[in-house]
């Protein structure tokens, strides 16, 4: 299997090659150069397989540069019952992503049971052990810089924590994230995890991110890594839950399901594509947004204006407080017939700040007939109305996120289509808009009851690109 660029003008590249990187060298993303096919009998093998069976039934057709027995070893350790822990009294942990119903064909998929409580989890943890792997067997090491505003931070630190030949190096905005976030990050001991609390914004930490990317020759030089939500493996890594989430919401292959995903930069409903375009009975892909609507409104009027960050909201939904999809393009690429040309035209309006239009052209009807996307809005009264209504008629406590989740799937449920809702975070992260809307505290997962008491660990750092430098070359 060969990755091609979504701007055809990089070399084909195979999985290890593209797994420490970012963007392909032409400024586009990877993808497959054709996408694997499951027929009726691979499904049907696959459908009684616990977790990491098929996460390597799955994985083995995207990784084929890494021997099998190895790369089974390292989804086995990857997807463990200890690993994905914090799940509910009533759950079990070796489902690793346990399917609730809530109502007659209206299902929540449990993807936060890991250690930082968000979906996120899902990926990363593959990512942490992948990156060791290769990196131990070119003997290399990688210095991972990102920005974060929270669960991607504290996600990534607790995929990388002890990895050898790893080291994390993670910006925050100083005393601007929730009690447990920091405490989530900073309270880690682990010596390869540097916590950077920068005097700023989020955009202030990112420019910083920025800056240093573009500087060619002290990123070679120091071999600066990243871990962001373009990187092609946390996509195909989310790919098979959507495989798990079907096969517990219907009996029989002949059987559709709709998926209904709380979404920002598009990775995790790009991976649903991916799956359905690999044979995966699904009928919709329903995108939830929040206020930061810019992907509902692509799915509406076939228009994509990404905004600037004067015009994205904060909101109770903060991880999908995004105003620039930075996973959209894998889905277009795919929606223009993988005319690379194109894509070209297109980016080259966004990644002027421009927008582009598709609502005349032939393509946006396929949008939704062929590629069976939909889309909806929450608000910030609709997250707390739903929390509320789930958590009186149901007697379950969903986060913010995964509100907006429900809120929207109400919405577009079909009678006889199941609807899998993807729950991206506990409300354990989110307490603030729990008591807001049921007037109590969420429940903490065991062992997390103190996490603001422990000893934190962390580096207060002016909004200033040479003091990161500095203090990068100072530790690795
Ligand atoms: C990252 C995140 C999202 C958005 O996921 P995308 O893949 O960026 O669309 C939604 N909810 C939570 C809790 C997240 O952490």
């Amino acid at each position: 299997m060969h990755y091609i660029s979504t701007r055809g003008q990089s070399p084909a590249q195979s999985f290890s090659q593209i797994l420490l990187g970012g963007l392909a060298p032409d400024g586009g993303l990877y993808l497959p150069e054709t996408y694997p096919v499951f027929t009726d009998a691979d499904l049907s093998a696959m459908r009684g397989m616990s977790y990491h069976d098929l996460a390597f039934a799955v994985l083995s057709r995207f990784v084929t540069d890494i021997p099998a027995e190895d790369l089974r070893d390292i989804i086995k350790r990857t997807y463990r019952a200890e690993v994905y822990c914090h799940t509910r009294s009533d759950e079990k942990a070796d489902d690793i992503t346990p399917l609730r119903t809530l109502a007659p064909n209206l299902h929540i998929l449990g993807l936060s049971n890991g250690p930082t409580l968000a979906f996120k989890d899902m990926a990363m943890q593959l990512l942490g052990n992948l990156f060791e792997y290769v990196l131990g067997k070119a003997g290399q090491g990688i210095n991972i810089l990102g920005a974060t505003s929270g669960d991607t931070g504290s996600s990534a630190e607790y995929a990388m924590r002890g990895k050898k030949g790893v080291k994390v190096f993670m910006l925050s905005p100083y005393q601007k994230m929730s009690a447990f976030q920091t405490a989530q990050m900073f309270s880690l001991p682990d010596e390869n995890i540097f916590n950077i609390a920068v005097r700023g914004v989020f955009d202030d930490c990112q420019d910083m991110v920025k800056a240093v990317s573009n500087d060619h020759a002290y990123k070679a030089a120091h071999q600066i890594g990243a871990v962001n939500s373009i990187n092609w493996a946390r996509v195909a890594a989310q790919v098979v839950y959507y495989f798990k989430g079907y096969f517990a919401a219907t009996k029989a292959n002949t059987e559709q399901v709709s998926f209904c995903v709380p979404s920002g930069n598009f990775g995790n409903v790009c991976a649903g594509h991916i799956a359905r375009m690999m044979g995966l009975p699904i009928k919709h892909l329903v995108v939830a947004t929040n206020e930061n609507d810019v992907l509902d409104e692509f799915f509406r009027t076939g228009v994509y204006r990404p905004r600037g960050s004067a015009n994205t909201y904060h909101t109770s939904s903060p991880s999908m407080d995004i105003s620039k999809a930075s996973n959209f393009e894998r889905f277009i690429y795919d929606l223009m017939g993988r005319d690379a040309e194109q894509i070209r035209v297109l980016w080259g309006e966004v990644d002027k700040g421009g927008a582009f239009d598709l609502s005349q052209s032939p393509a946006f009807k396929a949008v939704t007939e062929q590629f069976g996307f939909q889309s909806g809005v929450s608000t910030h009264a609709d997250r707390l109305n739903t929390i509320r209504k789930v958590w009186n008629d149901y007697g379950v406590m969903i986060d913010t996120h995964t509100a907006d989740g429900v809120k929207v799937a109400w919405e577009r449920r079909e009678a006889d289509v199941p609807m899998i809702v993807l729950e991206t975070a506990q409300p354990a992260k989110f307490a603030e808009s729990i008591r807001e809307a049921l007037h109590q505290e969420p429940s903490r997962p065991k062992g997390m009851e103190h996490l603001e008491a422990l000893p934190q660990r962390f580096e207060v750092m002016d909004a200033s690109v040479d003091a990161i430098k500095a203090y990068i070359t100072q530790h690795i």
